[in-house]
């Protein structure tokens, strides 16, 4: 099995399938200046699946398409099923923004996606445009009704929270998620990309959501499923009855987690990213289109992994505590084109 210099095998491939998106989240994209790429630089169906074939081999056991929006790429459950068909593939998820998914989920549970992540901050249609800037709560919502019809389980809905936006809706969206049997994952904000004014004082951390939690609900803690997986679990059970939720924290801010991090990205257009807070990564669509072998392909992946040191959310720790760290210091990839 391969390792990077910190021992940390590769296990977990987010492949981010278009930087296109119909929504524009403050914390995501830097909205004036981003320059979309165009539609012959991004990778195709093929392509993509010959890469992922390669990192499989290599021991990537969990693939999550992500994006930029991945349901605003045309055909999408094409790609779902060419995945599913790979041998050695544990698991196959998505991370959108449910704008488009009421009338997806059928076709994409056909296709063979195992798990479903919906993007969802706020229950309130102001407060959503605000961090979006666009409409659209209600076909979110629709969305999320409509995976669960189509009997995706579990499904996990993702808040990012920030303080002063939407802090005060940490109760309100585990009663919502309680009362429809949807798992939520609450992530603090982070740094990624340069434009999202992040300051660390707009960061609500692990301890404080479960004290806002712990005011109406008893919490148990479930620790992690696996030592590389970025959410610390909870069972909240609400103290006047009624169902639990199923609690997941993602503290990469105020409790990071690289010593275990086994996760790569590779963006729409082909570069191969081992760290969300890489400024840069490596162009395997070069080596895609200059008619390698699968040995060549492998091997330039496993060049990429051994040399492999990140821990980037790690040493911004230290450097919080120690106040010195300047989230501008470092030219970081836009999470739009990153992938979740
Ligand atoms: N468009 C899809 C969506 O929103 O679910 C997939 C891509 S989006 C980049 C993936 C995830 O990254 C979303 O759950 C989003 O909330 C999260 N994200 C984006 N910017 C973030 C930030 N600054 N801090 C924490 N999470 C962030
Ligand atoms: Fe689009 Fe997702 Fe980024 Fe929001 S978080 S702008 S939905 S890619
Ligand atoms: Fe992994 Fe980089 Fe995040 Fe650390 S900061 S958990 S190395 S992606």
């Amino acid at each position: 099995m391969i390792r990077d210099r910190l021992e940390r095998p590769v296990r977990d491939l987010r492949l981010s399938v278009t930087d296109r998106c119909d929504l524009r989240c403050s914390y995501c994209m830097p909205h004036a200046t981003y320059e979309w790429l165009r539609r012959e630089e991004i990778l195709s169906f093929e392509e993509i699946v010959r890469l992922t074939a390669s990192f499989v081999r290599l021991g990537v056991e969990k693939v999550r398409l992500t994006g930029g929006e991945p349901l605003v790429r045309s055909d999408i459950e094409r790609l779902v099923a060419k995945l599913r068909e790979l041998d050695g593939l544990r698991e196959l998820a998505l991370t959108t923004n449910a704008t488009r998914l009421a009338s997806k989920a059928t076709t994409l549970r056909d296709a063979g996606l195992d798990r479903i992540n919906v993007s969802l901050d706020t229950l309130d249609a102001e407060t959503f445009r605000r961090i979006t800037r666009r409409d659209g709560l209600d076909s979110v919502l629709a969305g999320l009704d409509a995976a669960r019809e189509a009997g995706f389980r579990p499904i996990k809905v993702n808040m990012v929270v920030e303080r002063g936006v939407n802090d005060h809706e940490i109760l309100p969206m585990l009663d919502y998620c309680g009362e429809r049997g949807f798992a939520l994952r609450f992530i603090e904000f982070m740094d990624v990309g340069n434009a999202n004014a992040w300051r660390e004082e707009k960061v609500v951390g692990a301890r404080e959501i479960l004290e806002t939690a712990r005011t109406r609900y008893a919490v148990e803690s479930t620790g992690r499923d696996e030592a590389s997986d970025t959410a610390t679990r909870f069972r909240l059970t609400p103290l006047d009855g009624g169902a639990s939720v199923d609690v997941g924290i993602i503290a990469s801010v105020t409790q990071p987690f690289c010593t275990h991090c086994s996760r790569v990205r590779v963006t729409a257009e082909g570069r191969v990213v081992t760290c969300l807070f890489s400024s840069t990564g490596t162009d395997l669509k070069a080596v895609l289109r200059s008619g390698a072998t699968d040995d060549e392909l492998d091997d330039a992946l496993r060049a990429i992994w051994r040399v492999r040191d990140d821990r980037y959310s790690e040493e911004r720790l230290a450097e919080i505590r120690d106040e010195t760290y300047d989230p501008k210091r470092r030219a970081k990839i836009e999470m739009i084109r990153l992938g979740g």
